[in-house]
């Protein structure tokens, strides 16, 4: 068992960590007031070869491994969630699941143009009646000639209005729809500019206000047969599609949260050593102490399952379960880690002159989005007392 990052991980780490300090940090206060995305560094991402990290060379990637992708996710995440999320988004669950499933043209057509980050991805499951039973979503997709016509919402869309192609999800066997189960869902690659494909307005949210959420709307959309991600033999399969790319994404989500828990610490460290009440700094103060020494305990804990299940996916293992307890754990421990150094701050961590009062509305989602942290526990425990030959049911 080795725990020591090579050369070139550690090259890698200083760079992703140069530039969110450099590049990303200084905007994600302006991101957050003004509540717009961050076009120019994500443009900068993009020419760092950010946008396509975990992807193979020859589609456009940087190949640089899920551990590196992890570590990449990490620094963004410390220094501005709204950006890391987005470029989460874009690359574990959007471009994954073309690089996942789409065919040898697919990726030669969409799979490039992302992972070079000329183009920004989205991936649209989540309707008004399918959330965390996303298998019961209503749009639909029927074959009209060599066309596919999509009608239906989407809602809660990450990058839906600066994104150009969205990974859409649509029954195409509606009649299969009273047995349940997943079968009869196909996933479309969608390119922006489809007739009767719209973006709604940007969600107002709680925080995260630098990713734009939106929702989609599809209106006798015509979509090219070709654009079935993976073909006709993936027709009605793509809700399999949609949940491989879900372990990558809730990896990436565990990732992000632990750059923001870490950056919380920080944060938190630093104002304790500064701030002076009853005659010194408040870091003198036990209950501050154990605030720090909790949320560090956390942190160290949650990394070591971050990279090792970063290690699952390099060597080619199986990690649906462990990708959910990343994710579950990660978010728990981002949200501690946010609370705990809020109060650290006292009343300066409730207004708007430390980022921490941001970090805290940032972090709160990240135990709802890409599947809730109860639907986490589910996995989790189905896996487990599947083990045991016990079939459970959300
Ligand atoms: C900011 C944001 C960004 C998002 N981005 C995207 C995106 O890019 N693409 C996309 O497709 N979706 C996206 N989503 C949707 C997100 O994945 C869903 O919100 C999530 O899956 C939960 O669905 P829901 O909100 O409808 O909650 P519901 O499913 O209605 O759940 C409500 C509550 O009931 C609980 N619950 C539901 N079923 C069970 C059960 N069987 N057992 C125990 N508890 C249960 C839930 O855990 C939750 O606490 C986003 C959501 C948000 C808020």
């Amino acid at each position: 068992m080795d725990f020591a990052l090579d050369e070139e991980l550690r090259m890698f780490q200083k760079m992703f960590r140069d530039f969110a300090q450099n590049e990303i940090a200084p905007l994600a206060e302006t991101l957050d007031r003004e509540e717009r995305p961050p076009l120019e560094t994500l443009k900068l991402a993009a020419e760092q070869g950010f946008l396509g990290a975990p992807f193979p060379e020859e589609y456009g990637g940087s190949e640089i491994g899920t551990i590196g992708y992890c570590m990449m996710l990490e620094e963004l995440g410390k220094v501005c969630m709204s950006t890391a999320m987005i470029i989460e988004v874009h690359t574990s669950v959007a471009t994954m699941c073309i690089y996942l499933d789409g065919t040898e043209e697919q990726k030669q057509t969409f799979l490039e143009p992302l992972a070079l980050g000329e183009k920004i991805g989205s991936f649209a499951l989540t309707e008004p009646g399918a959330g965390s039973d996303a298998a019961a979503l209503q749009t639909t997709a029927v074959r009209d000639g060599d066309d596919y016509v999509l009608n239906g919402n989407k809602i809660w869309i990450i990058n839906g209005s600066i994104a150009e192609t969205f990974v859409v999800f649509a029954k195409t066997e509606p009649a299969k729809k009273q047995e349940r189960g997943a079968w009869g869902i196909t996933a479309f690659i969608v390119e922006k500019d489809t007739p009767g494909f719209t973006v709604g307005r940007n969600e107002k949210m709680t925080g995260l206000h630098g990713i734009p959420v939106t929702t989609l709307f599809f209106d006798d959309c015509r979509v090219p047969a070709a654009n079935v991600l993976g073909g006709e033999e993936k027709l009605n399969q793509g809700f399999a599609t949609a949940m491989k790319a879900l372990d990558y994404g809730r990896l990436g989500v565990g990732a992000v949260c632990l750059g923001v828990a870490q950056g919380a610490l920080e944060a938190g460290v630093q104002f304790a050593c500064e701030r002076e009440q009853f005659g010194g700094p408040i870091a003198l103060k036990q209950a501050i102490q154990n605030f720090i020494a909790d949320t560090a305990t956390e942190i160290e804990a949650l990394r070591y399952l971050v990279y090792h299940t970063a290690w699952l996916v390099d060597q080619g293992q199986k990690y649906t379960k462990e990708a959910s307890m990343v994710k579950l754990f990660g978010s728990e421990v981002a949200d501690r880690a946010v609370n705990c150094m809020l109060q650290t701050h006292g009343g300066y961590g409730y207004i708007k002159d430390y980022p921490i009062e941001r970090m805290y509305r940032d972090a709160r989602v990240s135990r709802i989005f890409e599947g809730t942290n109860e639907i986490q526990r589910f996995i989790i425990a189905a896996d487990i007392l599947g083990e045991k030959g016990l079939k459970i049911r959300p």
